[in-house]
């Protein structure tokens, strides 16, 4: 008997420490299944700027040929960015794909678009199909994720498990190494590496309007630094060197809504928040943080954000 107990405690005694080391993947694969949501919201909602599009899509125009597509209906409020040149314009996130973003992108510019992700979840890469120029960032992991001639992210680089959504595969017209500008005839963005939500993570800086396009880096509510790949290390060092190299005045437009103290709008937040973010950062690993909830912990950041963390020994 006394024999028997021990192999049950062994066990439970594995299942756990499993289960910790492993948190942000059997958080992943068992969320479909404990946390239900809708998927879209069936009411119309009330844009606090800009205008609706086929009772789905927001579409705001940011000036300087800038604009903001939302899904405000869609459960994650994703907004992707229009940036348009000359010559061609740059979609900055391909939108989730629960809807087709394609006629709403050619009803803003005729011009050749080019399709580039901040990142490779399933809410930001899912509506990747329609588009046929596609660039992406050059990282040893992301030359990894191709074969025969087609990229496919990789089950947890998509993480499309949460919503039951298929990973597409599709061809990678342009590799982007961090630090390469994009001329698009008129005006010159540069990419940056920005790791943290993700090992991959881009972000798209435009000088000339001082406009930091951040993808999951940062935004208003909760920032996820706790999914698989994340790393709070990768985020502080970002932090570091986003504070030291962008002008204090760059406007941060980021890719999940809404800020508190606004209604439904394109998601901005200013340099001020990435330096409360990054102080509070330091202080969530010296441990002198009070947080809420076990798996993840949620930190609170200022009134327009709150982090999210894994454990200390599976998040480094
Ligand atoms: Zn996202």
């Amino acid at each position: 008997m006394a024999r028997v107990l021990t192999y049950i405690a062994i066990a439970v005694l594995a299942v756990i420490v499993l289960g910790a080391d492993y948190a942000p993947y059997v958080n992943l694969e068992v969320a479909p299944y404990i946390r239900r949501h809708t998927i879209i919201d069936p009411t119309t909602p009330k844009l606090d700027k800009g205008h609706m599009v086929d009772d789905y899509f927001s579409v705001e125009d940011l000036g300087q040929n800038t604009f903001a597509i939302g899904e405000p209906r869609y459960y994650q409020q994703n907004y992707a960015y229009l940036i348009i040149g000359e010559k061609r314009a740059l979609l900055f996130d391909s939108s989730s794909g629960t809807r087709d973003v394609s006629p709403v992108i050619k009803s803003l510019t005729s011009l050749p678009v080019t399709v580039m992700v901040s990142h490779l979840h399933f809410d930001h890469l899912g509506g990747i199909i329609p588009f046929h120029h596609v660039a992406m960032i050059d990282l040893p992991q992301t030359r990894a994720d191709m074969k025969d001639g087609l990229f496919t992210p990789k089950r947890y680089e998509y993480s499309g498990i949460a919503d039951k959504r298929a990973r597409p595969s599709f061809a990678i017209a342009e590799w982007l190494a961090p630090g390469r500008t994009i001329d698009l005839g008129g005006r010159v963005l540069t990419v940056l590496s920005t790791p943290g939500h993700t090992p991959t993570s881009a972000s798209l800086y435009d000088p000339a309007a001082k406009r930091l396009f951040t993808g999951d880096y940062i935004y208003p509510t909760t920032l996820y630094a706790f999914s698989p790949g994340a790393s709070m290390s990768a985020y502080h060092e970002t932090a570091q060197r986003l504070l030291a190299t962008m002008p204090a005045d760059t406007i941060l437009w980021t890719a999940h809504c809404c800020r508190k103290d606004g209604g439904i709008l394109a998601p901005w937040l200013r340099m001020k928040d990435l330096r409360d973010l990054d102080d509070q950062m330091l202080r969530v690993k010296a441990g002198v943080v009070p947080y809420t909830g076990f798996y993840p912990r949620v930190y609170p950041v200022n009134d327009q954000m709150t982090l999210a963390t894994g454990f200390p020994w599976n998040n480094p």
